[in-house]
């Protein structure tokens, strides 16, 4: 069906990059699909649409087609995540979610339900508790929504009923698979009981149920380390957000660890790992 001339719509603005004197392109998921557009003038003081169009916020939009690409016409703020501006965890988990939802999103892909969780997970990334455990939660969702959920249930080789024992997730079938199996496959990781039943968990509840959950440290560790595993499998490549996490994590570590030392003059983490600020 082709698209109308003018349209309006709600949108997250994922990605943005100058273009021009003071245009701007934008990477926007809608409830219909994501869609590159171009912000004319945007970038200009006087611009009416300046301060509507911040990264993460969402907005009501109007769409005008354009020769390339469509044209955002008018645009106003439905809601602004300030806290994300003002702690650079919450900021980075945000970024993370965003870069996500972008690479496993083809251009004119998406459903309302995946347009809702990521104004679910902003939100809980600006004010909630507990960012790791959301972030997987996120993570199994956006799997699910873009056709890639886990199988968690059955043995991806025999398929027969898994036990309650540690298991073995085969990357390249996507599951877990039974010790008999899994251990016939070059590079299946185990995963132990208490983490399959967190996976599980995460991967049949509603959102309002992770708040919940309470992991140890050893617990939250196993997963993320087995989603980012799975995410970047399935991505077939590196994430530059994923990667930042980490070294996010071992800084504010160290900056921990000399904040117990007199004198401490460990320097602030450097956030110069935006994704796509080239
Ligand atoms: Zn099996």
């Amino acid at each position: 069906m082709p698209r109308p001339r003018v349209r309006r719509t709600e949108a997250i603005v994922l990605r943005e990059r100058d273009y021009a004197e003071a245009d701007r392109i934008l990477t926007l998921l809608t409830p219909g699909g994501k869609v590159t557009v171009m912000a004319k003038g945007v970038r200009r003081p006087t611009s009416r649409k300046t301060g509507h169009l911040g990264l993460f916020n969402r907005a009501e939009i109007m769409l005008a087609q354009g020769r390339n690409m469509d044209l955002v016409t008018q645009a106003q703020a439905l809601e602004v995540f300030e806290e994300l501006w003002h702690d650079l965890l919450r900021f980075t988990y945000a970024c993370y979610a965003a870069e996500l939802v972008d690479r496993f999103v083809p251009e004119d892909e998406g459903s309302s339900d995946l347009y809702d969780l990521l104004v679910s997970a902003l939100r809980w990334f600006s004010t909630g508790d507990d960012l790791r455990l959301w972030c997987r939660y996120f993570e199994l969702s956006l799997l699910r929504q873009t056709g890639y959920a886990p199988s968690l249930h059955r043995c991806v080789v025999c398929e027969g009923d898994l036990q309650a024992e540690t298991n073995y997730f085969d990357l390249a079938q996507g599951g877990l698979a039974c010790p008999r199996c899994g251990m016939q496959i070059p590079g299946a990781r185990p995963v132990s009981l208490s983490a399959q039943k967190v996976l599980r968990y995460l991967d049949s509840r509603d959102m309002a149920s992770v708040g919940m959950l309470s992991l140890r440290e050893s617990s939250q560790r196993e997963i993320e380390t087995l989603m980012h595993a799975v995410l970047q499998y399935t991505l077939e490549r590196e994430l530059k957000s994923t990667a930042f996490l980490r070294r996010l994590r071992s800084e504010l570590a160290m900056r921990e660890a000399s904040r117990q030392k007199p004198e401490g003059s460990a320097k602030p983490p450097v956030f110069d790992d935006q994704p796509d600020s080239a």
